[in-house]
């Protein structure tokens, strides 16, 4: 079944169709390494593992490239402000992000690229741009020249008036600026003492690179000029991805991605989030909040990923309440013997490779799940089967809960329910006795509100 990707560059939804029959390659932009990532970072990482699951789904061999920006204007500056070297700074945040994947069950990118491992490449394309007259070298460091490449801003949908000489001869250092004033931007920047020990060899000077450029030469270097999908969240469209094409198209001349996919933003209780607001949460805030990272992520899901959403504590609480749930049903169906239904006319397999293959649509995929767990016409059994199956896009770590399930043998299920039944009876003295045994095999049980929990004891 063919894919519907909406494509930012058309600004319309497309069939999918690869450079190689059966393979996707995507670049995602991943973090920079300054800060801990925020939950808005976050939700365009589950976007973007979502989009690789569904393709895999659909049985295509994925190759998933992010990249770790571990040295730009805002590392450097951090790192001195803390009084460590550059290294030291970025890989502590760049453990603490694979921490936030996994446990977000975030699949970890097939290649996962940092910036200073690749300088080489970015040193290369730079001189190519030089060569081609298309990046000039100021005082300050190298340029990119936007008013010689034809189509700049294509992306963002930018107007810009080549004959305005005035405009098209202004410069920026700095990586990030506004859509409205479009300029010629940092491919590499020449060492200034502020810059410390963070510095390049390069032909054309010592120094260090420009943001853009670090993309642009790391995914032609894992993925080749012509890449199917690149992903990123809507305030990358300008500059980054912008100047990113202009880069890329100047220096090999080929079409550079097929299809552009932009997650939307996260806003928190209505406003932008940022330090200076104090609503800038982390994976941990909210878990200290009573937020489990999965339920967080199935919250991501009822909403789709073009649409801008709100975080607020009690919305996800309310998603909480529906992903318990829906875990309670899946272990439930676990539990059914002896039924007898008919057979449903539904295909729901087929109903939800349409759902997620309509613009990776997660929010109609997810009520789709919840019709098939209220359809007293499908087999338990069956349900069991579809919701793993369901699950490999999902990623809420269905098999595991299963596989939990299955460490507990039937005689222990069995005295746990005995015990139970005490305890409604308040035999509590029969209860504990059973408590005892049951500990005695190697296993914990702890009492709910409404029933218990039984798990394998940790001898740690
Ligand atoms: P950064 O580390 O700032 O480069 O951002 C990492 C990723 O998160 C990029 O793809 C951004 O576009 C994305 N991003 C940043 N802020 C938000 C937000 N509030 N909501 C959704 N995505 C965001
Ligand atoms: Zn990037």
């Amino acid at each position: 079944m063919l894919i519907q990707i909406h494509n930012t560059l058309s600004g319309q939804k497309e069939g999918f169709k690869p450079l190689e029959e059966n393979k996707v390659g995507i670049y995602s932009c991943g973090p920079t390494v300054y800060d801990t990532a925020h939950i808005g970072n976050l939700r365009t990482y589950v976007s973007n593992d979502l989009i690789r699951r569904i393709f895999e789904y659909n049985g295509y061999f994925v190759k998933h490239v992010m990249n770790i920006t571990d040295i730009d204007d805002k590392t450097i500056q951090k790192s001195q402000e803390k009084k460590i070297s550059l290294e030291e700074l970025t890989r502590h945040y760049e453990t603490l992000f694979i921490a936030d994947l996994h446990s977000l069950n975030i699949l970890t990118p097939n290649r996962v690229l940092r910036a200073t491992d690749h300088i080489k490449e970015m040193i290369e394309m730079i001189s190519i741009l030089l060569e081609k007259g298309i990046a000039y070298q100021t005082k300050d460091g190298i340029y990119f020249s936007i008013g010689l490449f034809k189509d700049y801003g294509k992306l963002a949908k930018l107007k810009i008036d080549a004959t305005d000489t005035t405009t098209l001869k202004e410069r920026i250092s700095n990586d990030e600026y506004e859509k409205e004033n479009p300029r010629d931007f940092a491919l590499w920047k020449f060492y200034s003492e502020s810059d410390g020990e963070v510095f390049y060899e390069a032909p054309f000077g010592k120094g260090r690179p420009g943001w853009h450029i670090e993309c642009s030469a790391m995914s032609t270097w894992a993925l080749g000029p012509t890449i199917d999908i690149h992903t990123g969240g809507t305030d990358l469209i300008f500059p980054h991805h912008t100047n990113e094409i202009a880069q890329s198209e100047s220096a090999t001349e080929e079409h550079f991605v097929n299809y552009w996919v932009h997650c939307a933003f996260m806003n928190v209780n209505d406003d932008k989030m940022a330090k200076s607001k104090g609503n800038f949460l982390k994976l941990s805030d909210i878990e200290d909040a009573g937020i489990s990272p999965l339920a967080f992520r199935y919250w991501l899901m009822t909403s789709h990923y073009r649409s801008q959403v709100n975080f607020t504590i009690e919305a996800v609480k309310g998603a909480q309440t529906a992903f318990i749930r829906l875990i309670e049903a899946f272990v439930r169906f676990g539990e059914v013997t002896n039924e007898h239904v008919h057979s449903s006319s539904r295909n729901y397999k087929e109903e939800f490779l349409k759902k997620i293959n309509d613009d990776f649509n997660m929010p109609e995929a997810l009520a789709l799940t919840w019709e098939l767990i209220k359809d007293h016409s499908v087999e338990a059994k069956e349900k069991i089967a579809l919701m793993l199956d369901f699950d490999k896009v999902f990623g809420f770590g269905l098999k595991a809960v299963m596989d939990m399930k299955e460490e507990i043998p039937q005689e222990i299920r069995a005295l746990a329910e005995i015990r139970e039944e005490a305890r409604k009876n308040k035999e509590w003295e029969k209860s504990d006795a059973l408590r005892i045994e049951i500990e005695s095999r190697g296993f914990e049980i702890k009492d709910t509100d409404e029933s218990f929990q039984i798990s394998k004891k940790n001898f740690s």
